[in-house]
Formats: C-alpha cells, sequence, structure tokens
C-alpha cells in the first residue's frame, strides 16, 4: 500500500471501529433520563465553570453547552448555598445535573435533597465511613446516582505522608483502585448499585494502568479523563491519547475532557474523541488538507469559514451528520481523497472543482467553495 502525497493511504477512510476491542460489560446506571454503562453508548459530560451560587450563569451555561451536545453537566458545590441553588438550577436544563462535593458530606446531603440526578464524591476528602453511610442512604432513598472520583493527587493514604510518596505508576494505579474498592464495599454493605467510578489523574500512565486494573475486577460503569488535562491543543492530544486508548480496549462508558477552555470546547472534544473511534457520530467529517506548496487557495480560511457556519448553524451541523466532507487543496491528490467523500472541493489556481460522490459536477471560484458546500449539506437534508 503507497501513501499519497497527503501522507493518507487509499484505505484511510477503513473505520476505525474495526480496532475496537469489544466495549466491556458492566451494570447500567441511570443519571436522570439517561442510563450509564451496558451497552450504552459512551456518554460526553462537561463540567461548569461559573459560580454555582449564580443561577442564572450557570442555567446558561448548561443550556450553551447543551446545544454543543453535552450529555451530562457537573457543577462545583462549594458551600451550602451553592447546594441550595441546585434545584432552581435543575428546574431550568434539560440535561442530569451532577453535583459535585468534596469535604463536607451535608453538602452531598442538601444536593440531593435539591434533586440532582448524580452526585461526585471524592473519597479522599469526603470523612469517614459515618459521613459516606449518610450519603448513600439519602441517594437510595431518592434513586440518585453516586460518582465515586478517586483523583491521584488527593488520595486519602496521602494525608498520612509529609512527601509525596516515590511510587512507580503501578503503585499509584493499585492506590487508587484500593481507595475506590473501600468505597464501593461502604455502598454494597447498603445494597447500593447505582454507582460510576472514575480513577483520574494528570498522567497517561496512571489513568491507563488505575482503569485497566479497576475493569479486570469491577463491573461498574468508568468514567474516564484526566484531571487537568492543560491547555486546547496539548490537553486535546493528551485527553485523546489517554481516553482513546482505554476506549479502544473496550473499556470506558462516559467521558469528560478537562481543558482548560469553555465546558462547550471540552464537549465538542470530547465528541470529537468518540467520533474518530466511530463510538459516536458528531456532525461532519471533513477531511481537510494540510496543504503544501501545490495549493493555489487560502484553504486555512475556507475551512475556518465553513466550520464557523457549521458551529454557528445547530440545524445545518444536525443535517451534516454522518456525511464525509473533503476540502482538498489541489487537483493532485484533491479528487482522489474527496471520491472517498461524499462530496467535496479539491483546489485550482483560485477556483475548485466540486465533487460528488467521485464526479466532478462544477467549477467553483474559491469565495463560492463555502456557500457550495453548505447548499449541498441544505440539498441532503
Ligand atoms: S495541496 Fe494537494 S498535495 Fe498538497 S496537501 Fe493539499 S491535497 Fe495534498
Amino acid at each position: 500500500m503507497t501513501a499519497n502525497n497527503c501522507g493518507q493511504t487509499p484505505q484511510s477512510g477503513l473505520r476505525a471501529k474495526s480496532l475496537l476491542r469489544p466495549r466491556r460489560t458492566t451494570r447500567k446506571v441511570r443519571v436522570g433520563e439517561l442510563w450509564l454503562g451496558g451497552g450504552e453508548p459512551v456518554r460526553v459530560q462537561s463540567m461548569c465553570t461559573t459560580d454555582t451560587r449564580d443561577v442564572d450563569a450557570t442555567a446558561s451555561q448548561i443550556l450553551k453547552v447543551e446545544e454543543a451536545g453535552c450529555e451530562i453537566a457537573r457543577v462545583a458545590v462549594p458551600d451550602m448555598e451553592a447546594a441550595k441553588a441546585l434545584g432552581a438550577i435543575k428546574k431550568r436544563i434539560h440535561i442530569p445535573l451532577v453535583a459535585d462535593v468534596h469535604f463536607d458530606h451535608r453538602l452531598a446531603l442538601e444536593a440531593i435533597r435539591q434533586g440532582v440526578d448524580k452526585v461526585r464524591i471524592n473519597p479522599g476528602n469526603i470523612g469517614s465511613r459515618e459521613r459516606t453511610e449518610q450519603v448513600v442512604r439519602a441517594a437510595k432513598e431518592r434513586s440518585v446516582a453516586l460518582r465515586i472520583g478517586v483523583n491521584a493527587g488527593s488520595l486519602k493514604i496521602l494525608k498520612d505522608w509529609d512527601q509525596w510518596p516515590d511510587w512507580s505508576a503501578q503503585d499509584w494505579a493499585r492506590q487508587m483502585v484500593q481507595e475506590a474498592q473501600e468505597q464501593i464495599a461502604v455502598l454494597e454493605d447498603f445494597g447500593f448499585r447505582d454507582v460510576v467510578v472514575s480513577l483520574k489523574a494528570d498522567d497517561l500512565s496512571r489513568v491507563l494502568l488505575a482503569n485497566r486494573l479497576f475493569s479486570e475486577t469491577f463491573d461498574i460503569p468508568l468514567h474516564l479523563g484526566l484531571t487537568e488535562a492543560g491547555t486546547l491543543l496539548p490537553g486535546s492530544v493528551k485527553s485523546a491519547i489517554a481516553i482513546g486508548t482505554l476506549l479502544m480496549e473496550g473499556v470506558g462508558d462516559t467521558i469528560r475532557v478537562s481543558l482548560t477552555e469553555d465546558p462547550a470546547t471540552q464537549t465538542k472534544a470530547g465528541f470529537e474523541i468518540l467520533k474518530s473511534l466511530a463510538l459516536r457520530q458528531y456532525g461532519p467529517d471533513i477531511v481537510a488538507c494540510p496543504t503544501c506548496g501545490r495549493c493555489e487557495v487560502d484553504l486555512f480560511k475556507i475551512v475556518r469559514d465553513f466550520e464557523k457556519r457549521l458551529d454557528q448553524d445547530p440545524a445545518l451541523f444536525k443535517k451534516a451528520q454522518g456525511k464525509k466532507i473533503a476540502i482538498m487543496g489541489c487537483v493532485v491528490n484533491g479528487p482522489g481523497e474527496a471520491r472517498d467523500a461524499d462530496f467535496g472541493v479539491a483546489g485550482g489556481k483560485g477556483v475548485g472543482a466540486l465533487i460528488e460522490k467521485g464526479q466532478l459536477t462544477r467549477t467553483l471560484a474559491e469565495t463560492q467553495w463555502v456557500d457550495a458546500l453548505v447548499e449541498k449539506i441544505e440539498k441532503k437534508g
């Protein structure tokens, strides 16, 4: 098989799905109207950056991430005022709401009273077994799911250490799983099964090893992510490797890409990971070339403008779902690549050839490309 000038083989259309191991079988957990695990689609979550006490700001940020496709929204609950705001937020949104609670189990109890769909607790800082028991009892009474969120940086055991332990990634993974297991035991004593677990760290090795280890033993759905992924480009790459590797191994039921970016961007990054693995559909698959010395149109601008049109028009984005659209810089490789797409454009000197199902149908000025592609999507409806 020879690669062409763009570095893609003629088999680049081979779907990633055929490379995935079968999904791990887990129990199914209900979170509001959604189900996690048990063969359900991998769900994409995000977390608000607003002050939860500000109901207007938080509800409108959640409505915005809903538009981006986010399926579960989490909010921080740092104090009782934030906990008491949850009921009002919940009334204004359409996706399940998760309360993120650290340190004070009373906040978890209030969040449950306010009607949230899931509570995330951190076993490293929620306190005694008795406190966890109170939360479990309340969650059971109201059929609220719990997520045991274990973070490497806030493991219980670290409280007893003056210095950061000199552990291997394997040691970290074992400790993370052990602390999750201790909390699961408390939940199981109450016959509580609506639990999801996350095992996060800021580096790949601990995340991969901990999640693999956990999935070998438990049938509990896993929420995947890094604790702090970083800024857009490095954070997306790191998250795609960590989350993507586990998903390819069949591990993971819900994901969050924790970028230093707004929650809508985090949501989009999550869906792009799932789309690359053919696990979910999310808008079109835009195959744009990187350009080279052969390109004689402003391809970067054309692609940016096209993405902007899709971004600003959710109905158009939806209509383009599942379509493969090629935007290629020249006719050397462009038509070949576009042949594998539903439709596309391949550039010449300030012009382009519209290609539909492999056939060249029209010549377009460079300024007409975006409109022509939008028109094609609209017609395909
Ligand atoms: S300009 Fe042509 S040869 Fe260069 S990367 Fe784009 S499609 Fe490939």
